[in-house]
Order: C-alpha cells, then structure tokens, then sequence
C-alpha cells in the first residue's frame, strides 16, 4: 500500500508504469501473509516488483510499448512471470518501455517517454527505461527487464541502478514478446547486485517451453557474493576506452577500477579486435529477426485492427500502418530488406560470420582474465529530445550490443556521477558466469 501511494503520488511525473494492477497487487500480498503466518516464507515471499510490459501477464494489458498491443490482454503467463509469482513475489504492475524494445531512451513508447529520476530533463536510457526508473525513484525494490543489445545496462547505468543481461538461454523467453530472438534475454534490475541475485535464483532454469534455454543446474546465485576478489584477473578492452567515451564518465569508470585494485584484483589491459563491427552486425541481425517476428502482427490474430478493411491487403497493411511507430517501422524495412534474395548473403550471412568473430573475441580475453570491465555506456544520461537522428541512437549501444551477439553475461553497476546522472560500470563475464559477476559486484557495493 505504501509503495502504490508512492506510485500515485510520483509516476503521474515519471510515467514508468503502463499499468498500475493495484487489486491484484493487494491480493498477492495477502497471500504473502498467509504464506508468512503458516511458515511458508521464502526470501522474495511478499517482495514488490514491476514487470516489463514485454512479459506477457494473465489477464492484464501487456502492451510492449506499442500501439500495436495496446489492446492486448494476454491469455497466459511468461514462465519468468508464473516464477516470480510462485516465488511469492507481489507484482504492482507492468513498466514503459520502448515499441518492442527497440530504443535507447525510452522515448520510442506509444505512451510517451520516462523521466530519469535523478534528473527530469534526461532519459532514463532504454529500452527497460521504465523498470530502471521505477527501481531508482524507489516504486518498487526490483524490476524485471529484457536485454537484447542493452536494455537492461543501459538503463540500469542511467538511473544508478544495478541490472544483470543473463548468459542466453540461462532465463526462460517464452511468454516474452520475441523482438530479435538470438540476442533477447530477460533479467534482474535492482538497487544491489546481491538483490539481483536473489531474483535470478527464481527466474532462471530451463523451460520445456523455450527450446534455446539451457539444461544447466542453476546455482544459489547469493552463495558466492562474499567470495574475497583477491587474485582476481580483470581486463580492460582496449577498444572500450577509445575515441567517443565522455571523459567524465571515463574518469568514473577509472575510479571504480582502483577500488578493485585495492581489494587485490590484477588488472591488465585487453583487446577485442573486432568490436567496431558490432554496431553494424547488430543493426543487421536484430532487424531481421524482428522484421520476421514481427510479421505476426497482421490486423487478424493480436492487437490493432484498422476500422472498415476493404479486403484482406487492405486490413494487413492499414493495421500495420497504424498500429508501429516510426522506429519499429525502419527496422521492419531495414529487415525485409537484408532478408531478401540477392541480398541475404551480403548482409544477414555476412553479418552471423562477424558475430562468431565476435563471439571469439570474448573466448580469447577469458582465456587471458577473469571478467572485464569498462563502461556501459560512452555518456550519461542525455537530454530527453536530444537524439534526433537514429543513428547517433544506435552508436549508444557501443559497449553492450557484441555481449548479446557473443551471448555472454553482463552487469551494469552503479560507479559515481557526471554531474547529477549516474554512471554505470558494465562486468562481463564468459557463458554462465553469473555468480562471478554478481560476487564481484557486490563486493564492489
Ligand atoms: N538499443 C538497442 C536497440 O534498439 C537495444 C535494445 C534492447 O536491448 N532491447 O535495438
């Protein structure tokens, strides 16, 4: 009831929430009780959190940002949903984000941009940017997103929060509106690493209902928190402290790296030869998966419908006319385009060879050390409005988009401020290292 008020009384300013499910929220709270007074309490027994609107939600609006879904209730649970909700958990309701999850600022919502709470003249980055503004401003202790090349570090570094891009396949995306398939993944936003940690030990795990999860045993993700980071082998890429990185956030992230030095880690510097290619790789691979999922969205079967369809051409491209924004929209062409036949091997093939490239590159620096650090992001928060053209948008996602090509882990910590907007230090990690990471996040808090 307290954090609902709280919501009333500042989201009308911050819009982080789509939805606000106030009833059900009570009622799973009374169950929580209930839980508690019979001895049943586990630790997220009763713990608040919000949901991405990307997650499909029984009987609640699940909007992914778009006009397209606007009116869209899902008739089931995402599997990460029904966890949390067997793990006790009290959702409040679903978070903004951008059409979806293609953004870097929020500001691609159907229902309009979020504020930054820390400054309300900035993006609280995207496109998870709800979640990590509804995590900062205190509307909830915890949030789930989704990272397809940065939603959730981007965000989470913007509103000094902490948010974890799982290895693919460790989190179940079945119920999760699919954006790129390869590259989507849910995960953990909150104020602490060791709180992400608790959440991953209940949403993680393989799902018969997602053929790409992992069959892997998932461990206590909080057991290892405490580990001492002695003898730790950090690694700076050399490419992630070039030309294009803010100075000021450059000087957070160097700050941040004494502090493990003098928790005893070694650091040396590394390089991924590769990483320039990342940003085009990307913006290839992820509008050809979208522009394929996203085919889904005829007018027929969910969402928007135009009104008075003269035949059935005229009802598929008057709902998707109406239904996307502009953004949506670009990638949809951009997609069909690299798709199509004489141009398949020059774009989408010639980019999953970089990606292997890239994937490697990672191989080799964890070869050499135990995770890497730099920032994730090259500035901080920028002004809402200020990014006009997509593509200096797209260069936003430098440091997070070869993560999720590699299908590797990462954490975005807070690391300081540029004046008053948080800066993040991205940890990565090789395949299914989550546990390190979050240990040496922690010690770091
Ligand atoms: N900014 C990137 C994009 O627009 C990443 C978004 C995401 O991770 N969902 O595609």
């Amino acid at each position: 009831q307290d954090l609902l008020g709280r919501i009333d009384r500042m989201d009308g300013q911050l819009n982080s929430f789509i939805t606000v499910t106030a009833e059900q929220a009570l009622s799973a709270a009374d169950h929580a009780d209930q839980q508690r007074a019979n001895g049943q309490a586990g630790p997220l027994t009763g713990v608040p959190l919000a949901i991405k609107d990307i997650f499909c939600t029984q009987g609640v609006k699940t909007s992914c940002g778009s006009k397209m879904l606007d009116n869209f209730i899902a008739p089931y649970d995402a599997t990460v949903v029904s966890k949390l909700r067997a793990a006790g958990t009290v959702s409040l309701g679903k978070t903004n984000m951008d059409e979806f999850a293609m953004g870097s600022s929020n500001e691609n919502s159907f229902y309009g941009p979020v504020k930054n709470p820390w400054d309300l003249t900035a993006v609280p980055g995207g496109s998870s940017g709800g979640s990590a503004a509804a995590v900062a401003a205190g509307l909830v202790p915890a949030a789930l997103g989704t990272d397809t090349g940065g939603s959730i570090r981007q965000p989470a570094a913007f509103c000094g929060i902490t948010g974890l891009k799982p290895t693919y396949g460790r989190v179940s995306r079945y119920g999760m509106v699919a954006y790129a398939s390869s590259l989507d993944q849910g995960g953990p936003m909150a104020r602490s690493a060791a709180d992400c940690g608790l959440l991953l030990n209940a949403i993680a795990g393989h799902d018969a209902r997602d053929s790409t999860s992992v069959a892997r045993v998932v461990p206590d993700y909080t057991e290892e928190l405490d580990a001492p980071l002695a003898g730790l082998k950090i690694g700076l890429p050399r490419e992630y402290f070039g030309d294009g990185l803010d100075p000021s956030v450059e000087s957070a992230i160097r700050d941040a790296i004494k502090v493990f030095e003098s928790l005893g880690a070694s650091v040396r510097e590394v390089s991924l030869p590769h990483t320039s290619y990342a940003i085009p790789a990307y913006y290839v691979i992820a509008p050809a998966e979208a522009s394929s999922n996203l085919s889904r969205y005829d007018g027929v079967r969910f969402g928007h419908r135009c009104d008075n369809p003269s035949d059935l051409i005229d009802l598929y491209k008057r709902s998707r006319a109406e239904g996307f924004g502009d953004e949506v929209k670009r990638r949809i062409l951009i997609g069909t385009h690299t798709l199509s036949e004489g141009f398949f091997d020059a774009y989408y093939k010639k980019a999953q060879q970089v990606r292997r490239l890239i994937r490697q590159d990672f191989l080799d620096a964890f070869e050499e050390v135990d995770v890497l650090m730099g920032p994730a992001a090259p500035t901080p928060a920028f002004d809402l409005g200020a990014t006009k053209d997509p593509v200096s948008m797209y260069l936003q996602d430098i440091y997070t988009i070869a993560i999720n090509l590699a299908g590797i882990p990462g954490i975005s910590v807070p690391a300081g401020f540029s004046g008053k907007r948080p800066v993040g230090l991205q940890i990565l990690g090789t395949h299914f290292a989550e546990a390190r990471l979050l240990n040496v996040a922690h010690q770091f808090q």
